[in-house]
């Protein structure tokens, strides 16, 4: 908890804000500032400035909740033809508020807004550049000795995937 943080503010009851659902682990409420009717914020109950400082079980449990709010949109009577999920990771990125947080905003035509980085189309990159950066990404990884967690649910079991050969290099 940060004494500053306005979502843990939130979290305390110190200021208000319009729940849609929350637990022991995270808690999804209304954007003040929405995009379109529904916009909803997605945090962790514990402070984390980043996204990659969140235990990966608790950010499953952000994007799984997005998936069910997403699902009950329309029964909610929420226009939602599609919706931009995001999440906007340090201030260079546009993240507004210090507490690492899940966007799920409803899309519907006519609505106005569009989702750009510059306005205009970046040019396309060619093969051997993106072969080069894939590489390099992949191999840090693999430096991490990172595993992809293993997930279990009441339903689910998510086991860690069997690595991916790079085949498009040669
Ligand atoms: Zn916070």
């Amino acid at each position: 908890m940060s004494d500053t943080c306005t979502f843990c503010k939130i979290l305390r009851s110190e200021l208000p804000a319009s729940f849609v659902y929350q637990d022991n682990d995270i808690s999804a409420f209304l954007d003040i500032h929405p995009i379109n009717r529904g916009h909803t914020l997605i945090v962790p109950n514990v402070h984390f400035e980043f996204f990659d400082q969140i235990p990966s079980q608790v950010f499953a449990k952000m994007t799984n909740t997005a998936q069910e709010i997403q699902r009950a949109f329309a029964k909610a009577g929420i226009i939602a033809e599609g919706s931009n999920v995001f999440l906007s990771n340090g201030e260079i990125a546009g993240q507004e508020v210090p507490h690492a947080h899940l966007h799920i905003t409803p899309r519907y035509r006519g609505d106005g807004h569009r989702m750009v980085f510059s306005g205009t189309d970046p040019d396309p990159v060619a093969r051997l550049e993106l072969n080069q950066i894939s590489k390099s990404i992949s191999s840090a990884l693999k430096q991490m000795d990172w595993m992809p967690p293993r997930l279990e649910g009441a339903r689910v079991l998510l086991r860690p995937i069997v690595e991916l050969t790079a085949t498009n290099d040669s």
